[in-house]
This record gives structure tokens, sequence and C-alpha cells, in this order.
């Protein structure tokens, strides 16, 4: 059977090894069905944050639309697509790492072709990309990501997937752009989703949690971020689109939805004004003053979709959650939503950087420790037991010990759960780049370890005040057990649970607050509220003994919900140490990713939790799953 061709990439067919999935054309175009057609087997490799998650899903619900099939690995695939994360230095490694095992992967099939797309691929460095990445056949930018189905020559006529005509081209961009050359096609990209969404090209990797990007791109200048450069200006998506999905996915019965953005605070501000806003009234507390009248902001957008409610007058999507904030746009109407909508949850990530205001200012944060500070104290007035968690970036150029020193001492004033570090590695092309990177690495290393060891004993302590404690824990993981899970590593984060009886499973899942909790119980209570009580505390998780579910089975016949992933194994498991140099990233599965594309060095020496499809991790991933119900 032969390979359908991929003009831009002049596929080659190739004996096939694996079994390929035939295609047979819709109706309407069987005039030009090609009996012995065939589309290549994808692979999809995201490193970085839920954005670059998220994106992954629209690529691989295009891909399958367009009647590609997902390869279980690189080595079965005939297309690999890399979503990159240009965040910080080891990302761009880890990618620079594979060239070697992509060459070798062409050599044995010819018909192999690699894709590199996100943070990573921006307009002035294509020259070097393809001298650091010499595997990779086609790169594309951040907004480009939608063409990928056309540049591959998949989106002709006859192409046999589920493609809809091209939406109406959407209006000019109104807004301001930087100076970077930033291409029309990006400001197409609300409309793209909302189109992917329509006609259900969106493949989402969980029945349970759902991603919802509602703004895309960054205006802020944060000297040591590349996230400006390499997606653009803000644009938000239409209210009305954002609601429309939140929507779907309530009666797909997804139990937690995450609004997406690199700064989700500024969503609206690019919207056009409207009567119906009218009553939308704020300004900026700090950072350069805009226009905000009168237009929809993510307090509004919070209230509505809070306000989907199920027949007995529940919150339709039980959990809601937004990511990544920027202090400079976290007013007081956004603090009102979470304190007054029941499905906001008592969770706010929120990157600090520094708690020096000398280091600030040289890394453009445009907030002071001091109004830091008061917004942590009304946000915990505001939503009593809130959790907090933050990044912080250690050696940033010409960071002394005193102004490390005030970084710790910040860290003990606001007493944050989490803490994602890492030291500071330059990036290409940003404005800190021309600074001088002075703090020694071994120095940097010294500090990061003194903070992280700080934090644990800080994360510790918070967590220990849950033993004891009621509380309400999305189940979304049954841990597969490991070789050596039986000694000791296996028991520790599951403290004094014992193990599983016939019919039980280790389970994971998350509180409101964001914490990992870990109980033992059926696998069915995967993608279901249950109630917990605590019973151990760790650095990093809680363990609790199951109480009873807190809400019925997921709705028969909602889509996604007989198909719920019954094993999202974790089967990092959950409680080692985020010190640097751990590679186990063990206590991540979310939370890792938790810090977002915005400012965001993880976890330092963690491996990359981020990197969620990672071809090493492929016995735990689950199925790309679109509306439709194609699978491969
Ligand atoms: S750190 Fe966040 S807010 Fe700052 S430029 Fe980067 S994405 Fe924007």
């Amino acid at each position: 059977m032969a390979i359908r061709q991929l003009p831009v990439l002049d596929l080659t067919p190739r004996p096939p090894s694996t079994p390929r999935r035939a295609v047979s054309a819709p109706g309407s175009l069987g005039e030009f069905a090609t009996d012995d057609l065939a589309m290549p087997a994808f692979h999809v490799w995201t490193l970085g944050c839920q954005m670059n998650q998220s994106d992954s899903e629209e690529m691989a619900g295009a891909l399958l639309a367009a009647g590609c099939s997902e390869a279980p690995s690189m080595e079965a695939a005939d297309l690999i697509v890399i979503n990159s994360c240009a965040i910080r230095e080891t990302a761009e490694a880890k990618i620079i790492g594979r060239q070697g095992q992509l060459a070798r992967l062409k050599a044995a099939n010819p018909a192999l072709r690699v894709v590199l797309t996100g943070c990573g691929v921006r307009v002035e460095n294509r020259d070097r990309l393809a001298r650091r990445y010499p595997a990779v056949d086609l790169f594309l930018r951040p907004d480009e990501e939608p063409e990928l189905v056309a540049r591959l020559g998949l989106a002709s006529p006859t192409a046999p997937g589920l493609l809809a005509p091209p939406r109406p081209a959407p209006a000019p961009f109104a807004g301001t752009l930087p100076s970077v050359d930033i291409p029309p096609a990006a400001d197409a990209l609300p409309a793209v989703r909302a189109g992917a969404v329509e006609e259900g090209r969106v493949a989402r990797r969980s029945a349970i949690q759902a991603w919802l990007p509602i703004i895309y791109g960054c205006d802020k200048t944060c000297t040591y971020c590349i996230v400006p450069f390499s997606r653009g200006p803000e644009r938000s998506r239409p209210f009305d689109d954002v609601l429309e999905e939140a929507r779907a996915l309530a009666a797909a019965g997804y139990r937690e939805v995450t609004l997406l953005g690199q700064n989700v605070n500024s969503y609206g501000h690019d919207l056009p004004p409207e009567p119906r806003f009218a009553h939308v009234s704020r300004s900026r507390e700090i950072g350069r003053q805009i226009d905000l009248e009168g237009r929809p902001d993510i307090a509004e957008l919070l209230r509505a979709i809070d306000g989907i409610r199920t027949a007995d007058g529940l919150p339709a999507v039980p959990r809601l959650r937004f990511i990544t904030s920027h202090p400079w746009d976290l007013g007081d109407r956004l603090i009102s939503a979470m304190a007054e909508c029941p499905s906001v949850c008592e969770h706010l990530h929120l990157p600090v950087q520094s708690g020096s205001d000398v280091v600030l200012r040289r890394m453009g944060r445009q907030y002071s420790v001091a109004s830091y500070l008061d917004l942590v104290d009304r946000l915990r007035a505001a939503v009593p037991g809130i959790a907090l968690s933050t990044d912080v970036i250690v050696g940033f150029c010409g960071e002394t010990d005193e102004q490390f020193r005030e970084t710790l001492a910040l860290l003990e004033r606001v007493r944050f759960d989490t803490v994602f570090a890492a030291a500071f590695s330059p990036r290409p092309g940003t404005p800190a780049a021309r600074l001088p990177d002075d703090v020694p690495p071994g120095e940097k290393r010294r500090r990061l370890n003194e903070l992280l060891a700080l934090q644990e004993r800080i994360g510790w302590e918070r967590n220990r005040a849950w033993v004891g404690r009621e509380t309400e824990v999305l189940v979304d993981a049954a841990e597969r057990g490991r070789s050596h899970d039986h000694g000791d590593e296996g028991a520790s984060h599951a403290g004094p649970l014992a193990g599983p009886g016939p019919g039980e499973a280790r389970l994971g899942g998350r509180n409101r607050e964001n914490r990992l909790v870990h109980l033992v119980g059926s696998p069915d209570l995967v993608g279901r509220l249950v109630r917990v009580r605590v019973v151990h505390a760790g650095p990093y998780s809680l363990a609790g003994t199951l109480l009873d579910t807190a809400d019925a089975p997921r709705a028969a016949g909602a889509s996604g919900a007989a198909d719920a992933p019954r094993a999202a194994v974790a089967s990092g498991a959950a409680d080692a140490p985020r010190s640097a140099g751990a590679s186990g990233a063990a206590d991540a599965p979310r939370a890792a990713v938790a810090s977002g594309a915005a400012g965001a060095p993880r976890s330092a020496g963690a491996a990359d939790a981020g990197d969620t499809t990672d071809p090493a991790g492929a016995a735990t991933r689950q199925p790309w799953r679109c509306r439709s119900g194609r699978r491969s």
C-alpha cells in the first residue's frame, strides 16, 4: 500500500513494516478516492507548559481529522511533531540531544519527516535552527501551527479527513504590534481555535480535565523571557467562543477546566468594548495604564463559566482553574470572582521570580515586593485557605547574595505551598542575554539548593496542617505498580495507607488546593470527585482514606465518559523531592507544569515533568481523542 504523498515534504513510500490504516473517502468525495491511499502515522512530543499541551491537542486533532493515525512511538511514526519549549536551556538541549536518534530513525525509514514547532521556533532564528536541529524537515512558529496539515499537503480536497470548508477570514487585527515581526497568521489563532472546537478537531488527552486557551501571546517585557518574541502580542479569544467551548466541555462531562494563557489576567483588554460589558470598570493598579473600560475581563469569564449550571443548580464544570497570572493585572474584580464563584478552585499560581526590588526591576517585572505582598494579603483575606504557588529564578544577572536572601525572606513571609525554582540561564534574543550573566554556575546551584531546602521545610509544614482534615479529591489516575513499588519508595508517598485489596488500586488526584493526594480504592473512581480524610503528609503530597464520593458518576452517554482513561497511570508517583538534580520529577504530574510559560523555569533539575509525551513515557500515554470519536 502506498503512503499518501506529502508534497511539501516529498514523502517517499516505504515498505509497510507496520500495518497502516486504509482510508476511505467520504461519499461526497468518492470520485476522488484512491484505493490504496494511506495516511502517515504521527507522533507528537510535547515539552513545556500547558499552552504547549493545548496546542498539541489541536495539532493532533487536525492530523486525526485529516485521516492520519497516531503512532504509538517515534519509532513507528512517519511524522514526528516536536512541540518545543525555549523557556530555559535544558528544554532546548533535550531536543538537540535527540537529533542523533532522529537521524537514525530517518535512515531506517526514509519516509519519516520531522516537524519542530513551539517557542523554540521564531522568525529571527530560522537559519540557526537548521544548524541546531539537522534532523528537522519543517519549522513552524507557534502561530503557524494551524497550518500544519496544509503545509504537509494533507488538506487537499481529496484528503479523506473531516476537514471543513475554511472559516471566513478574521477581521484585521486592531491591536498594537510590538516591534518584532509577527505575521498576520498570528491574528487568526482565536478563530482557528473556534473552528477546531466546533468541528471536533481538538484531540484531548484526558476525558476528565481540559485545557481551554483564552488568550495567546504576551505584552509584558520581562527581560529574561522569550515568550513575547516567540508567541507575539496578546490576542484574546472572543468571550462567546470561550463560553461556548466551556459549555461543550461541561456537556462532555469534564470535571475540571483550566483557562490558559501566558498571562490570563490580561484577558479581554484587546477586545472591543460592548454594551453588555458596560459595568466592567477597572484599571491597572500597577504598571502601564491601558483603557480597560467596557471590555470583558477574566473575572467576567469566570463568572460566566461558573454560571453554567446543571438542572440541580450546581456548577456544570465543578472545578475551574486559570493559569498563568501576572501580578500586574490581578485586580479586585478577579479576586472577588475567585471568592464568589463556587467552581473556582482555592489555588493560584502567582509567579514572583525574586524577593528583591532591585532584581525585579532588572527583570522588568513591573511590580515591587511590597505590591506583591499586598496582593497575597488581599487574596488570603478574600479566599481563606487559598493555596499559593510561585516561580522563582535564582542567580539572575547581578543578583547579590543579599538580594538572594531577600528572596528567601519572601518565601518565609508568604509561605507558599509550592515553589518552582530554577537557576537563570540566558535565552538568546532576550534583553537579559545582553546583561552580564555574572553569578557563577556553582553559586547558582548553591542558591537553588538552599532555596529548595527551605521550601521543602515550608511545604512539608503546610502539608502537615492537612492531616486529619477532609478534602475533596478529583481522582485522575490509577497508579500502576512498579517493580520496586513494594519497597520503601513506593510506600513513602502513600504513607500508612494499606495496599490495594482485591479490585482496588492506588489512586491519585488533586484537591481543590491543587495538592496531590494518594488514596486506595476502586479504579472506577477515576474521573470522580471523592471525599478523603488526610492521614499522612509528605513534603510534596498527602495520603488519605476514602470517605465517600462527592459526585455521581458522569452522565451515561456524555461524550468521553465511557472511555475515560481508567489508568492514566502516574507511574512516576508522588513524593520525591524536587531538589536540584533530582531526576524523577515525581511529585509533579500536573504541578510541575503548573508554572506555565510565564517566566517559567520549572523545578530545578527535575526531569521536565512538562515533557508529557516523551517517547520514554509512551507506555503511560493515552490516545488522543476527538469529539468525533476518532482515535488511533
Ligand atoms: S515571564 Fe510571563 S509575563 Fe513575563 S514576558 Fe514571559 S510570558 Fe510574559
